[in-house]
């Protein structure tokens, strides 16, 4: 039986035997053994968006109880990662509460940045990414998420511009020394087709159906840029049927995939405890996280051919239904989150030599508060796995406006060889020397 199979597993016969997960000696040293066996060749990095503890837990009552497990909670080694970002043009000052861009960038290019950085570092200069570093070195690499793949998560692993708002050709307003007009590198989703991972899936299509105004395409869509090198997808059954030798680009919608759930959303005068329901305007061609992370896998496995990949998978739709005030978006996006893991572990126990990462870029707004508590934010009520009411708290901002990230510690997770490397407390700069040291004992190991 593998680790996580057995951890997970293990959970409920040794809570069934009294012993409980830690009075269990064997689970440990499992795991132990694994992350002692060798270096990495695989890397599989999975970020939930805005997935902070109480974001976890909020799910966790509510798909299994709060006696109930996750896939996400039967990894072994955790450690807690700081998320802090800088301010522009002077690194030597902190911003508590980073963005996505400024987090992503931190494990992208082991560079503290300010928030709304992709790529570029406190002073506005790019910096190598880990898909860019991974490409020189003949890995394969993908990239997926629930978001648009010029949102800040993916962008930050291939694209470098000034502002996170320049996402195509057409909103380069806050980036012009990156606009191509001006002799820059272009949006960022031209950036990503220029850097070219092997598999790209995401949402986000109109910013690639934008025209390229500079270059050897100008006058042309960032789509037919793209068709130089990939093939195009945008259904899960065109997905399912994509060859696996070549690179493909998948946008399953114009802007970010749907939310899986629906249910209520945070008010101040909050309803009696309700049940989430499946979205009724869900696509029915909209492949699910755990699908596009299987063919990821598939084209990366054939793609790397034993030189090795990093992939990234994003669930990006925690954090857009908690700006909103949406519990039930929020936690169908664990679920998807949990069940693409899920594909990722057994991938990895089938394969081996594959470390499993998962983290998450930063703190949300959602608290668990007790049920009889008067908030001044906006509250929602759900009716939990275990019969219980629920009461949600979404206090960061003034009820009716977006709400805000903050500023805590998020959980880092991993599974496999070097493992043991997330015990404790790292800074999220520190994935990305994490990432590239395994590199490097990879080479050295294999010889040069
Ligand atoms: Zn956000």
């Amino acid at each position: 039986m593998n680790t996580h199979t057995a951890a997970h597993d293990g959970h409920r016969t040794t809570q069934a035997a009294g012993i409980g997960s830690w009075g269990d000696p064997a689970r440990a040293e499992e795991a132990l053994a694994l992350s002692a066996g060798g270096t990495p060749r695989n890397v599989i990095l999975f970020v939930g968006d805005g997935l902070g503890e109480d974001e976890l837990t909020i799910a966790r009552n509510y798909l299994r109880g709060a006696d109930g497990r996750l896939v996400l909670d039967g990894f072994l080694f955790t450690g807690t990662v700081t998320n802090y970002s800088v301010v522009p043009g002077d690194p030597t000052r902190h911003n508590y509460v980073t963005d996505s861009a400024a987090a992503a960038t931190a494990w992208a290019t082991g560079v503290k940045t300010y928030n709304g950085a992709i790529g570029v570092d406190a002073f506005g200069d790019p910096v190598p990414t880990l898909v860019e570093l991974a490409r020189e070195r003949g890995m394969a690499t993908g990239i997926v998420t629930t978001e648009e793949l010029c949102d800040p998560t993916p962008a930050a692993m291939g694209a470098h511009v000034a502002d996170r708002s320049g996402r195509g050709p057409d909103t380069m307003q806050r980036c012009p020394a990156q606009a191509a007009e001006n002799g820059g590198p272009g949006s960022i989703a031209e950036q990503l087709v220029r850097t070219r991972p092997d598999v790209l899936l995401g949402g986000g299509a109109q910013y690639f159906r934008q025209t390229v105004r500079a270059g050897e395409f100008r006058g042309r869509t960032v789509l037919d840029q793209a068709a130089a090198s990939y093939r195009l997808v945008t259904t899960a059954a065109q997905l399912a049927a994509a060859d696996a030798d070549a690179p493909l680009l998948g946008l399953f919608g114009e802007g970010a995939l749907a939310r899986a759930w629906v249910g209520p959303t945070a008010r101040v005068d909050r309803g009696p405890a309700a049940v989430c329901r499946v979205n009724p305007d869900l696509p029915a061609d909209q492949p699910t996280l755990a699908r596009m992370t299987a063919k990821a896998l598939e084209i990366l496995e054939r793609r790397a051919a034993g030189r090795g990949f990093l992939l990234q998978v994003e669930a990006g739709l925690i954090d857009t239904a908690s700006h909103d005030g949406d519990p039930c978006g929020m936690i169908s996006e664990v679920a998807a989150f949990d069940e693409a893991v899920s594909v990722g572990l057994r991938w990895a126990d089938r394969h081996g030599d594959t470390l499993v990462l998962v983290t998450a870029d930063h703190g949300h707004s959602a608290q668990i508060v007790p049920t009889d508590v008067e908030s001044p934010g906006a509250t929602a009520m759900l009716l939990a796995h275990d019969g219980e009411p629920m009461l949600i708290n979404y206090a960061t901002n003034l009820p009716g406006e977006i709400l805000v990230h903050t500023g805590a510690q998020v959980r880092i997770a991993a599974h496999g060889p070097s493992a043991a490397s997330v015990l404790g407390l790292g800074d999220q700069t520190d994935l990305f020397h994490l990432i590239t040291r395994t590199w490097q004992e990879a080479h050295d190991r294999d010889g040069g």
